[in-house]
């Protein structure tokens, strides 16, 4: 069970979700207790039928009255809600309108129900029918306000108030009812029952996600402003890009970029991302809206860094995750290699990988990260085609000292700046790790996550870089004791990055096609789930 913040003193809900809880209790949890907001194009399109609604606030006629999204609230039933239509002819009645076509639903019948309770403790009279509106059909459904549909109403009530209080999360439905659902990429309904089911393979294929689009700024001085609906990007009155702003998931920022007041205020408002690289590849940040309302998930975490032995579990997947893919590379690579030196590291990383459960703290785990990387680092210089005119000798960092030092450090930064996304999509604190210490400024838990991910992201555009010849000599420049790619090497590393988070591999547990993007924040999400309590133990992404 989780922890969280709903306390037994009077709570109100809103009308809308508890009506949702006769459809699917878990949605109500989502929404009430996890605070969710997500949405999807039906939520979208209901929300900007009920703003046309909105703009003619009252509608008068002789003996007949319309007022509009009136506000209610019940001290009896600890309820809130907006009416969409409250019509005052011979008698008084809520109208709720649905976009979709005319249907029988209970939850629909229980929502307008709890809004006429609530409508009869404001006015102090009795309300006996109300009438659902389907924008679809254009015709109208009369509900009768019976004993047993308001029996209906103080149950739900009576089922919210216990999933609050509780703060356990009840099962998913993982069925039909899912499809259409806005919560099913937080929610992983097919994938939890699964996991608790052992029974992993047999879950549905996630639904597609839309990867957008990133637009990646690197000219150092260029400006972005708005233009009715697009981006534009100039410099020194030139306008060099000229985009959408539909479909832009993304921006990233390269070293001496501005950025229009209008635009902060905008991709805030949206939840576009905008992320924030120096020129060398060191990560400074990110805009962020509001934080995540998901307190029970910040709870849970910081639940879970205090207790050492949690921790050092959650850290200890995170190296298994690391070093096994590490050794999945090596092995990949060696099949047409054949080479000795990768033999012997590989199955030095695999004793290593043994030892990791055995760690009796942070500090053994961290040595045995540390050997395993070196052993990895030691013969990843013999990955890199002989033709390649760049040697790799060992690992350096803050500055790289040679090229391939300077791809890995730059790639790892674009990685981190999706791994940070995730993290915060999810809801977690990102500077509460488990792995990682805590320091000032520094994202722990995004750069705990983003270990599995190296060698299979990063690393492999790296490699992919210099075997295929997409960087040549020219791609970098040589400062302050340092190795740094320049602007041309800096545009053909976003590219082969986007193409490898873009890419569909067979995800090795739940057997559907999924892009590395998506895997990341699955990743992000089922640490969640396992922070609070509602499946067991943290697994690390494995590539095969
Ligand atoms: S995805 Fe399914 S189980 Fe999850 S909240 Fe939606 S309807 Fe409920």
């Amino acid at each position: 069970m989780a922890e969280h913040n709903i306390s037994n003193e009077q709570h109100y809900f809103p009308i809308s979700s508890v009506a949702e809880i006769l459809y699917c209790p878990r949605n109500f949890y989502y929404r009430v207790v996890e605070g969710a907001e997500d949405s999807n194009h039906h939520l979208l399109e209901g929300k900007l039928q009920e703003e046309r609604r909105d703009e003619r606030q009252r509608l008068v006629r002789e003996g007949y009255r319309q007022d509009r999204s009136i506000h209610v609230s019940s001290e009896k039933l600890n309820l809130y809600g907006i009416v969409d239509i409250v019509e005052q002819g011979k008698e008084i009645y809520p109208v709720e309108y649905k976009k979709g076509f005319r249907k029988e639903s209970l939850n629909d019948d229980v929502q307008v129900c709890a809004q006429a309770m609530a409508l009869e403790e404001k006015l102090g009279q009795d309300i006996n029918r109300g009438y659902i509106y389907y924008a679809g059909s254009k015709a109208r459904r009369e509900v009768i306000f019976d004993e047993d549909l308001r029996l209906m109403v103080e149950n739900a009530v009576g089922l919210a108030r216990n999933i609050a209080l509780s703060g356990e999360i009840p099962p998913p439905l993982a069925d039909n009812r899912c499809e259409g659902c806005a919560l099913v990429n937080r929610c992983l309904p097919f994938e939890v029952k699964g996991i608790k089911e052992n029974k992993a393979k047999a879950v549905r294929p996630q639904p597609g996600i839309n990867l957008g689009r990133v637009l990646y700024v690197d000219e150092q001085g260029a400006s972005l402003y708005k233009k009715g609906e697009r981006v534009l990007v100039t410099k020194d009155q030139i306008k060099f890009k000229d985009i959408p702003l539909c479909n832009l998931d993304q921006v990233v920022l390269v070293g001496n970029v501005n950025l229009s007041s209008q635009l902060i205020k905008l991709f805030l408002g949206r939840g576009t991302e905008v992320h924030f690289i120096s020129t060398k590849g060191k990560y400074y940040g990110c805009l962020q809206a509001a934080l995540s309302k998901n307190s029970v998930l910040r709870i849970a975490q910081h639940r879970a860094y205090q207790k050492q032995e949690e921790r050092l579990l959650y850290a200890s997947e995170f190296v298994r995750g690391k070093l096994s893919n590490m050794r999945t590379n090596l092995l990949r690579y060696n099949r047409s290699l054949n080479n000795h030196s990768i033999d012997e590291a590989v199955s030095r990383i695999k004793n290593i990988i043994k030892r990791l459960e055995k760690a009796k703290d942070l500090n053994e785990l961290m040595g045995l990260e540390g050997a395993g990387s070196r052993d990895y680092f030691s013969v990843f210089g013999l990955l890199i085609k002989d033709r390649v005119p760049f040697d790799f000798n060992k690992r350096s960092r803050r500055p790289p000292e040679d090229p391939a030092n300077a791809l890995l450090s730059f790639s790892y930064s674009l990685l981190l700046k999706d791994v940070i996304t995730a993290v915060q999509v999810v809801g977690f604190d990102p500077f509460i790790g488990f792995l990682h210490r805590s320091d000032f400024g520094r994202p722990a838990l995004a750069l705990d996550i983003i270990e599995e991910f190296r060698p299979v992201v990063a690393d492999s555009v790296v490699l992919t870089a210099l075997n295929k010849g997409v960087i040549a000599e020219g791609d970098f420049e040589y400062r302050m004791g340092g190795c740094f790619l320049s602007e041309t090497g800096r545009k053909k590393m976003y590219r082969l990055y986007e193409e490898r988070r873009k890419e569909m591999i067979t995800h090795p547990v739940f057997g559907y096609r999924i892009s590395y993007l998506r895997t990341i924040e699955l990743q992000a999400r089922f640490l969640a789930k396992v922070l609070t309590k509602e499946i067991d133990g943290y697994k690390p992404f494995l590539v095969r």
